[in-house]
């Protein structure tokens, strides 16, 4: 199945314009059927919401027969972590290729777990490399991150690929996309009800990829980022070094300039860095530890996605 790649901050109507070009998207690939099969079972289920109360036989019953039901309003580690799964499942089935290289799967693996480690939230963290050229990156919930070859190739060392990856681990810590669920659930007057797992893991996954990405959120997920990265012991100054990157090597300067997020993003993330706890690492670090060494992630990392 044909893939449409939405890219990292790039607006919704520029994918539905079949755009190829830009960065920083945070959506995965996917297709339009999917929406359509999303508001397919959307319209079931409000449907059957409409009518269960009436018939002797839940009619919600015998749909949602054999998935689990939800209360998306209080939902428990272990069933975040369960639809993290589901959704995994979902993107593979849309066209999302996870790479088969174990080296590469590895490396990211490790950078992930040196973060999540200094994270709040004591969740079993999975990260997949995505055979994708565009430079991308996002996260479902539950501890899924996702980051494609593309954004490996265009980071020059260990502690740029963290920032993104630091970031990606910000919005599962502060559950954004169980908000967006829920706030979803409520403009659709389904506040309430409660869906089965595989409905709402369709209907995250259609967030995911339709729903321009909050501001607030990306503030908020910035910041935790760079937490992670001064706790992890890797270079802050990583962060807004590679967003500078992408910014002026972007090879689509319309999509760039069409989001005007970035540039407060960098003042807020300069900000942060310049009032914050003092980063060794920014100053006189090893660059071997904290992640800056260009020449070892061109060997352990670049070389391997020239293969
Ligand atoms: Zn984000």
């Amino acid at each position: 199945m044909m893939v449409k790649n939405i890219r990292f901050f790039s607006p919704l109507i520029l994918w539905l314009q079949g755009r190829s070009q830009g960065i920083l998207s945070h959506k995965p690939g996917r297709s339009r059927r999917f929406s359509f099969g999303a508001m397919a079972i959307l319209t079931a289920f409000v449907c059957v919401t409409l009518i269960a109360p009436v018939r002797a036989v839940p009619l919600g019953d015998i749909l949602l027969r054999s998935i689990q039901v939800i209360q998306i309003s209080n939902i428990s580690e272990r069933q975040e972590v369960q639809l993290g799964a589901q959704m995994h499942e979902n993107l593979l089935r849309q066209g999302t290729r996870v790479s088969g290289d174990t080296v590469l799967n590895r490396y990211v693996t490790d950078v992930g777990l040196r973060l999540s480690e200094a994270g709040n939230r004591k969740i079993p963290y999975r990260f997949h490399v995505v055979e994708d050229k565009a430079v991308n990156a996002f996260a479902t919930m539950g501890g899924y991150v996702y980051v494609t070859t593309g954004l490996m190739r265009a980071a020059d060392n260990e502690a740029q690929l963290a920032s993104v990856i630091g970031h990606e681990i910000g919005h599962i810590e502060k559950r954004h996309l169980i908000a967006q669920i829920r706030q979803s659930m409520i403009a659709r007057g389904l506040v309430a009800s409660t869906l089965g797992q595989s409905q709402l893991a369709n209907i995250g996954v259609d967030l995911l990829v339709s729903r321009p990405a909050s501001r607030q959120d990306e503030y908020e997920a910035d910041q935790v980022g760079l937490r992670l990265l001064r706790d992890a012991t890797y270079a802050t100054s990583a962060m807004p070094a590679f967003m500078q990157k992408l910014v002026r090597g972007g090879s689509s300067p319309t999509i760039l300039s069409s989001h005007p997020a970035v540039p407060a993003r960098l003042r807020a993330l300069e900000k942060a860095i310049a009032s914050g706890v003092r980063n060794r690492c920014n100053e006189d670090g090893s660059a071997q530890i904290c992640g800056l060494d260009e020449r070892a992630y061109a060997s352990q990392v670049k070389q391997r996605l020239l293969i």
